[in-house]
């Protein structure tokens, strides 16, 4: 019978996720499985916690990575804290906005959204003003919208958040382990994000904090979280000190995740951050050396999450069939009202190398038969 495994080759990951996964993380993946209530287990969870405290600049003692993608921890952000007929407020600048606004409105949310033009960021006065008219229990946003590549303004949103009893939910996916995220200093509740963006592990975990308002309003529901595998205090129970089993930590994965945060905090975060900075102006300085033309304004552009429109009489999809096939290099198409007309290019945690861009934009100029 044959192995199809044995085909899977290496490709340059530039697209809007997974990204490259370094050799010392595929080592860690293969160590020796061990229990995951094993005391050397335990002492490896802990010190995931806190490594993710680091990153995440936090003091929150409720932070821990789930088991799932990013969308189980957007997920489960909604399914703890989201109680029928709560009033939600999301703002949405893209599919993942979007999606939370879906996720919410199944668990029967009064859900209430301010919407953005798509490629542009959220706009703080216009949360102000609503925040003004409305009180809401929640008030959620993406800080980086991998659907369009813009940064969102969460820190001035969190000015605006404080003293507040609404709690503060970001989706932190494509930005954590690229850029500064400071939940404590911006007033975040809850947030989430996803092992396969910046931190260069594979898909597989949901790294999570809740602040105590966070986990307050999640000991005061009236109902029972409706969803088992996500409720939280159980999953803590495992967690925190008491170690009871709720469902077989994915060991491996555990190690892995341990691994990329080990590797980003001997690099050093300023040094991680500065190295996605440093690309992509490589990156962008190329594209437009092509003349194309950059989707998001500078401003407001990601780092890690480059979206280009592709020239116009060019088959897009034709490009990255052949760069996938002839350059071995993986990028991504656009989303919603932008498929078929943008290209997205990662430069995502371990991919977020010049050399990287250059071989990009060498196959490029190449395909584009520039
Ligand atoms: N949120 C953002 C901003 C994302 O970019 C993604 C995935 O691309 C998700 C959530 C969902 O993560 P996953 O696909 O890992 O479930």
């Amino acid at each position: 019978m044959k192995n199809l495994l044995e085909g899977v080759e290496e490709i340059l990951l530039m697209g809007p996720g997974p990204s490259c996964v370094p050799p010392e993380v595929y080592a860690a993946l293969s160590r020796k499985t061990i229990g995951h209530l094993d005391p050397y287990f335990l002492e490896i969870m802990e010190e995931v916690k806190m490594m993710l405290r680091n990153i995440m600049n936090t003091r929150n003692e409720v932070t821990i990575p789930l088991s799932g993608t990013g969308s189980a921890g957007m997920e489960a952000c909604f399914v703890n804290l989201v109680e029928p007929g709560d009033r939600v407020l999301i703002l949405i600048n893209g599919v993942f906005g979007q999606r939370m606004r879906e996720v919410a409105t199944r668990l029967g949310a009064s859900v209430d959204f301010l919407e953005f033009t798509w490629g542009t960021p959220v706009i703080p006065k216009e949360v102000a003003q609503k925040l003004r008219d409305t009180s809401y229990r929640i008030v959620a946003v993406v800080h980086a919208e991998t659907s369009t590549g813009v940064l969102n303004p969460v820190a001035e949103i969190g000015t605006l958040m404080k003293g507040k009893d609404a709690i503060y939910l970001v989706d932190t996916v494509t930005s954590l382990g690229g850029s500064e995220v400071r939940m404590d200093d911006w007033n975040i509740d809850a947030l989430y994000s996803g092992t396969q963006k910046c931190l260069s592990c594979p898909p597989g975990l949901a790294p999570l904090s809740f602040s105590e308002k966070a986990m307050a309003k999640l000991n005061g529901r009236k109902t029972k979280v409706p969803n088992w595998y996500l409720d939280l205090s159980l999953i803590y129970n495992y967690w925190g000190k008491n170690r009871v089993y709720h469902h077989t930590a994915p060991v491996n994965m555990l190690y892995g995740l341990y691994q990329a945060l080990y590797l980003i905090l001997q690099e050093g975060p300023e040094k991680v951050f500065a190295r996605h900075r440093e690309s992509h102006e490589v990156l962008v300085e190329g594209l437009e050396g092509m003349g194309l033309k950059m989707l998001v304004d500078a401003p407001y552009r990601l780092p890690m999450l480059n979206t280009v429109f592709s020239p116009q009489g060019i088959d897009e999809l034709a490009v990255r069939k052949r760069l996938r096939s002839e350059f071995k290099i993986e990028i991504g198409g656009g989303l919603g009202p932008l498929a078929g007309k943008v290209w997205r290019i990662g430069l995502m945690g371990h991919t977020a190398r010049k050399e990287n861009v250059a071989r990009f934009l060498a196959a490029l100029k190449t395909t584009l038969g520039k």
